[in-house]
């Protein structure tokens, strides 16, 4: 219980800090924040409906229950060096995660609810589909027993992973000398705006969530966008100007097949 408040407590001051940042400092205009927000909103709810609310229980429970039998245990590490592993292989974990749900096309008609967003900003961080966060939690479930990681690298991975996602979503600029450096070791909103585009050669990069360094080391990293950031058409991979209209359509896109545009992320 008290995992769980110190996760929604953490949630709520990162989201609200960076609302406010994006707020006193947009880098673009949101035209289309009402509908955007309240579709965002709800699909965090329907997620934390079917999982979230779980999610520690699981992943704690998995952590114990494997307690000194994951690959891990076969490794003598002190025990900040162990989670300092940890949260590395779980970072690399959710980057090939994620390259999966662009690769394989039943992962990817899950995955593209999140890229259907038109537009950019802090609350684009909690748009999934339940059906993807209830896989992802099984995905994690599974590495976490495998490898024998320590439940309180779980819980730092988890905050850092979702304190990073929301500041890279958010519509805000790091100023260029910042920016320059941060880049290097942490996904910033300049490098995920790209995997954010409509045309799929640029979604098919830059697929970290918190660390750059996976990017660069398998090959997928874009510094910069193909036609500049004035040039970035923020959508659907695939499509021109393809966006769902309702909440009903966002649920039931993984079921839709999109004609000739129908081209993977
Ligand atoms: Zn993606």
């Amino acid at each position: 219980m008290i995992d769980f408040t110190v996760r929604i407590s953490i949630f709520l001051v990162v989201f609200s800090s960076l609302m406010t940042w994006q707020w006193l400092a947009p880098r673009g205009a949101l035209l289309q924040w009402r509908q955007r927000w309240q579709h965002n909103l709800i699909l965090l709810m329907l997620g934390a409906v079917c999982v979230r609310l779980f999610q520690p229980v699981l992943l704690s429970f998995v952590a114990y229950s494997n307690q000194g039998a994951g690959l891990l245990s076969h490794i003598s590490l002190p025990f900040w060096a162990l989670v300092l592993v940890s949260i590395l292989l779980l970072d690399c974990l959710i980057y090939w995660q994620h390259r999966l749900f662009h690769t394989v096309p039943l992962l990817w008609r899950l995955h593209r609810v999140h890229h259907s967003d038109p537009e950019l900003d802090v609350s684009s961080a909690i748009r999934f589909h339940p059906v993807e966060i209830v896989l992802s939690l099984c995905i994690k479930a599974t590495a976490v027993w495998v490898l024998g990681i320590p439940v309180e690298a779980v819980l730092i991975f988890d905050i850092l992973l979702n304190a990073s996602a929301m500041f890279n979503h958010t519509n805000v600029r790091l100023p260029a000398k910042i920016e320059k450096w941060v880049i290097k070791l942490v996904v910033t909103p300049d490098m995920h705006r790209i995997h954010h585009s409509r045309v799929s050669a640029e979604a098919n990069s830059n697929y970290g969530f918190f660390l750059s360094i996976w990017d660069a080391l398998f090959g997928s990293k874009r510094n910069h966008a193909m036609h500049g950031d004035a040039g970035l058409s923020i959508g659907m991979p695939g499509t021109k100007a393809y966006q769902p209209s309702s909440l009903t359509d966002l649920l039931m896109m993984p079921l839709k097949t999109f004609g000739k545009s129908r081209k993977r992320g």
